[in-house]
């Protein structure tokens, strides 16, 4: 089957990477919100074509793994019905925004979000990763997480229009907002953005309308597994979940709707707060500042397990955790303060005073007393 995305591109559900274990699809629920019924139809997706577990992305998406080249076509249809994803394959690979995920009914956030997927077919063609971030509410949730073209808050109160990697925005008026972030990703386009990109890299001075000197207000802390203003909030350990478990959360009868989030955190609309198995209900617990990739047998890239490992030696280290099949590091969030690189079989530790190159399995274990 020709016509999926090469590695290096942005995966979306119309254009789905091979991976080791089958195609990895992606899907992009509007808003990062599903109602009840998006959330049983992808977990019966996510059986019924793909293995059954479904990955949270650093972009508050879902991805759905092992999903054959023949059964993607139904997948697909299926995914189109339930609203998850644009009947449209242009308009679903334009849809690429992150939202702050405790928006609320009609705030700033969720009428700007809402507009601008409205308005998908005014953006130009955009190179597969650049995106946009819409972080309006009282206070930003979102200044760590990348996204090329942005509206936040600003430090008075006001809305501002910010390009990634300029510290600060030019301020917006009140339904001006999806204009300007349009006329952004135009010039973006038009000006050699693509050459770059990414917004970042793009060192271009902006137009007039687009420079301004307010900064974006202080961002609070991520979220915490515990109850929101939205929701119940629990915390997915290595961002992976199985569908029957997702299920379970939303048949909760007072449950009405889950949030995706960037932080490997669900959030359950109506759902009080309550232990789960397999979830992470307190804000101490270890797995949350642990990062590690599927590594093997799962990726074919990996040449040692990490998953089990980090569990295991996650309680032992103080401050974040990667665990790397190989050197692609795909799991990275950030700076970790100390890291376990697959290598031939083995792991090269670093962090924390601990430098050690080819280490056994139980070397790394005994090292960190989890022997
Ligand atoms: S870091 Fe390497 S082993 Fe891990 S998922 Fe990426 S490619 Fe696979």
């Amino acid at each position: 089957m020709s016509g999926f995305a090469i590695r290096g591109w942005c995966p979306d559900a119309w254009h789905p990477m091979a991976a080791g274990d089958g195609l990895l699809v992606r899907v992009r629920p509007r808003l990062g919100r599903l109602n009840r019924k998006q959330v049983l139809g992808l977990c019966d997706a996510a059986l019924t074509f793909g293995n059954g577990m479904i990955d949270l992305t650093r972009r508050a998406n879902f991805q759905l793994r092992g999903v054959s080249e023949a059964e993607w076509p139904a997948l697909i249809a299926r995914l189109v019905e339930l609203e998850l994803v644009e009947a449209d394959p242009v308009l679903e690979k334009k849809r690429n925004l992150l939202v702050a995920p405790i928006w609320q009914e009609a705030d700033d956030t969720a009428r700007i979000a809402a507009e601008l997927i409205a308005r998908l077919g005014e953006l130009p063609e955009l190179p597969g990763k650049v995106g946009f971030v819409i972080d309006a509410g009282p206070v930003p949730v979102l200044p760590g997480e990348a996204g090329d073209f942005r509206i936040e808050r600003a430090a008075g109160g006001s809305l501002i229009l910010r390009a990634q990697g300029r510290t600060a925005g030019a301020e917006v008026t009140a339904g001006a907002e999806v204009d300007r972030l349009i006329a952004m990703a135009r010039w973006f386009a038009e000006n050699g953005g693509p050459e770059a990109g990414r917004m970042s890299r793009f060192t271009a001075e902006l137009p007039e309308w687009a420079q301004g000197s307010l900064l974006p207000a202080r961002g609070s802390c991520p979220l915490q597994p515990g109850p929101t203003s939205t929701g119940a909030a629990w915390g997915v350990p290595f961002g992976q979940i199985s569908a029957l478990a997702l299920a379970r959360l939303i048949t909760d009868p007072a449950a009405t709707a889950l949030r995706t989030t960037p932080w490997r955190l669900l959030i359950v609309e109506g759902a009080a707060f309550a232990p789960v198995e397999g979830l992470v209900d307190d804000p101490a617990d270890p797995l949350l500042r642990v990062d590690a990739c599927p590594g093997a047998p799962s990726c074919p890239q990996a040449s040692v397990e990490t998953r089990a490992l980090a569990r295991r030696i996650a309680p032992q280290v103080t401050g974040r955790l990667h665990v790397s099949g190989c050197a692609k590091r795909c799991a990275a969030t950030g700076r970790a303060d100390v890291t376990l690189i697959g290598r031939e079989g083995r792991y090269d530790l670093s962090g924390e005073g601990r430098e050690r190159l080819a280490l056994g399995r139980d070397k790394v274990l005994a090292l960190f007393g989890a022997g």
